[in-house]
């Protein structure tokens, strides 16, 4: 019987299952692969964030159990106690010599890297200028921040000018904040302009670059690499739970802001760390984007052969410039359906509405991976046509 007080929220659910937008997990059965086994179905998987493919690599498997036999399962504590463990220095040493700054320090996911971050450098009395599209970690963090909020709207170099313009006169701190690959639509950010702004206005500036780790830049470098602005970003956020493959995040600074952020993150204060194999894994999946480059050619391949398939079919693939594909679709119940249409013709690509999207602009988010290969891609697009035609979507 569940208990009288919590019965709204039965109803909440109710109202979704009404207006057709309740969703069931769906249960992967074995490995995150390029085709996977779904709540018993084989299918071509265009839904994870594991661009390269690393999830099931060889060298990250095997290190992870090496780092199991050799250090255990677990660190025991929080960073800051005693469950600092020297993989957990090298792996932050590994990353900051990856991404040519003085340090880094990592968090048990991207999302904690950036909600503890924001959240620590800033306070009540300060100002954050945030892409209207960045993610909810970003969003979270500047609230728990309790700084003022200034939204620009997306990519609008020239509205975010206004907004410092208009803050000019006052002697707060700034903060511009920019996903660097944008999660939902798959554009990049106009970070040249914004870096220009930043210094042009004395605003600190910040990207999240979760979404292009292992995908822009010289062996994955991101997007500070990919337009060449090194040393023009004071803070970079990356995370080690998509193209790296396993779990985490990290911030990329100067040592002084990382030993700031030791004192002050409130997750890399109050949560366990990692356990080592994590670590391991890690500091192997970057010897992988530097061995083998290959990898990310394939990911490019593959994102132009599927996005003009897509493209030729008449599919509405918005803005994206990366590997994430969405198809727009608009109305959140035909996106589901579609969704679970295609996955019954052998195909998850997952359908995405609000909250995670405004409302009326539901999509499906599709996201190619090295691994794939061109027969599935095509298989794929056979499938996307066949539905498509009879959603009238295309
Ligand atoms: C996925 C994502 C994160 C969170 O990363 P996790 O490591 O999964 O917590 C942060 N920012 C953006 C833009 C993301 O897409």
């Amino acid at each position: 019987m569940p208990k009288l007080q919590l019965q709204y929220l039965t109803d909440e659910l109710n109202k979704l299952r009404e207006q057709k937008l309740y969703q069931k997990l769906r249960i992967l059965e074995g490995e995150q692969l390029p085709v996977s086994r779904f709540d018993g179905r084989e299918v071509i998987n265009l839904s994870s964030n594991n661009y390269l493919g690393l999830t099931t690599h060889p060298k990250l498997r095997a290190r992870a159990i090496e780092a199991i036999e050799a250090y255990g399962v677990g660190s025991g504590a929080v960073r800051t106690i005693c469950g600092t463990m020297s993989i957990h220095m090298a792996l932050e040493e590994r990353i900051a010599k990856f991404k040519q700054v003085e340090a880094s320090v990592v968090f048990q996911s991207g999302f904690a890297a950036n909600a503890g971050t924001v959240a620590a450098i800033l306070t009540k009395d300060d100002v954050i200028v945030s892409d209207e599209l960045n993610h909810a970690s970003i969003i979270d963090g500047c609230r728990l921040s309790r700084a003022e909020i200034k939204v620009s709207p997306h990519k609008d170099v020239d509205a975010c000018e206004k907004i410092l313009k208009e803050l000019a006169p006052r002697s707060c701190r700034k903060l511009l904040i920019t996903d660097g690959v944008f999660s939902m639509e798959g554009d990049i950010a106009p970070l040249p302009a914004l870096v220009e702004l930043a210094e042009k206005y004395g605003c600190m500036m910040m990207i999240d670059d979760a979404h292009a780790s292992g995908v822009l830049g010289r062996n994955g470098r991101g997007t500070v690499d990919h337009y060449n602005l090194h040393g023009r970003v004071d803070i970079q956020v990356g995370t080690l739970s998509k193209a790296i493959g396993a779990l985490g995040g990290y911030v990329c600074t100067t040592r002084d802001v990382v030993d700031f952020l030791y004192h002050r993150a409130r997750p890399f204060l109050f949560s366990t760390s990692h356990p080592p194999s994590v670590a391991a894994t890690c500091i192997a999946a970057f010897e992988v984007l530097e061995d083998e480059p290959q990898l990310i050619g394939r990911l490019w391949s593959n994102t132009r052969f599927f996005k003009e398939g897509l493209k030729k079919l008449g599919f509405n693939t918005g803005m994206s410039e990366t590997p994430i594909t969405p198809i727009m679709v608009g109305d959140a119940a035909l996106a589901h359906q579609f969704s679970r249409e295609l996955f019954s013709a052998g195909l998850l690509a997952l359908g995405i509405g609000y909250p995670t999207v405004p409302v009326g602009k539901a999509r499906l988010r599709t996201i190619v991976t090295a691994t794939h290969t061109e027969a599935e891609l095509s298989h794929a697009l056979q499938i996307f046509e066949t539905v498509g035609k009879k959603l009238k979507i295309i």
